[in-house]
């Protein structure tokens, strides 16, 4: 597979397409960013690294530090962290709270909105935010090999002057114990998380270890075999909250989005990808971005559901 001409291929065809989605604006600082951007990278698992378009532009990868956070905290408190999160699609969108109600202040899993401020308050561990949002920070550089990986605290500020749902979310959960450090804390920790910045070139690079199993490709561990291929799971099942079957049906490799417009999706064995566009669809999924990642599989044949 020549991945240099795919990506030439692709970045061409998103430059065609019309329909590019709406960039977020409830979010102030996101709705600032210019929706005709288009960017890719391609960490393969012998080593390479391709990249197309707009590749190394630095964008907010909001919910896609959902997958950064959960890691943490399971290597923090292990299946523990499953008593108070749990690990079914929601069906609903990112930042509901009907669910909430019906079961007890548990979230459905920890790539909703309500899963994610959870998992926040267990990275918390009873420190001041800067303590988790340093570790959280450090442990993104550590992944992507990239020190120069930063916080925007614009768009950190941001959010938490207009964050209203979660903050709801948080209180309610509090209301349950499911959040145990208070409000205000756990959201900044959250919010700062949300605002960490990356282009497509870093998050393809720290996506390594979930196509390698676990392994840091420049050696030793991240996590074991069998929560790599848990959290891979969840990617798939939950990583595009109420679109995860259409994600699943039409590119068909574990994937989480944020609102920022970024992707990222793993192939087992073989290859870590980040894209991203920030328009996005009804859903709250890069359009571009879903796009080009179904035109991807398609050309690669590396749906999770295709035969090696
Ligand atoms: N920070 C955003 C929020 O909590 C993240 C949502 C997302 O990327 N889907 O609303």
């Amino acid at each position: 597979m020549d991945l240099t001409a795919l990506i030439d291929d692709i970045v061409a065809a998103m430059a065609r397409e019309t329909e590019r989605g709406t960039v977020a604006s409830y979010i102030p600082e996101l709705a600032k960013v210019d929706a005709g951007q288009f960017g890719v990278a391609i960490a393969t698992a012998d080593g390479r690294l391709l990249t197309g378009g707009d590749a190394d532009t630095g964008f907010s990868i909001q919910s896609i530090s959902k997958v950064f956070a959960l890691t943490l905290a399971l290597g923090k408190v292990g299946d523990q962290l499953w008593d108070r999160v749990g690990r079914e699609p929601s069906g609903n969108a990112f930042n509901s709270i009907v669910q909430l109600e019906q079961e007890h202040g548990i979230p459905r899993n920890p790539f909703i909105n309500a899963g994610a401020i959870v998992v926040a308050d267990v990275n918390l561990g009873g420190h001041q935010p800067r303590v988790a949002i340093g570790e959280m920070l450090r442990f993104v550089r550590y992944l992507a090999g990239d020190d120069a990986i930063r916080i925007n605290e614009e768009v950190a500020a941001s959010e938490t002057a207009t964050g209203y749902r979660n903050m709801a979310l948080a209180n309610y959960m509090r209301a349950f114990n499911n959040v145990r450090h208070p409000v205000d804390l756990v959201l900044g920790s959250y919010f700062h998380q949300c605002a960490i910045e990356m282009n497509c070139r870093q998050l393809a690079l720290a996506g390594r270890y979930l196509m390698l199993d676990g392994r840091h490709p420049e050696g030793g561990r991240v996590v074991s075999p069998s929560r790599a291929r848990r959290i891979n799971a969840l990617m798939l099942t939950c990583g595009h909250y109420d679109a995860s079957g259409d994600f699943a049906f039409r590119v068909g490799i574990p994937g989480k989005s944020g609102v920022g417009g970024g992707i990222l999706a793993i192939v087992p064995g073989r290859a870590a990808i980040a894209v991203w566009s920030p328009g996005l669809n009804t859903s709250g999924n890069s359009a571009l971005g879903t796009k080009a990642l179904e035109m991807l599989a398609r050309r690669t044949g590396w749906s999770v559901f295709s035969p090696p």
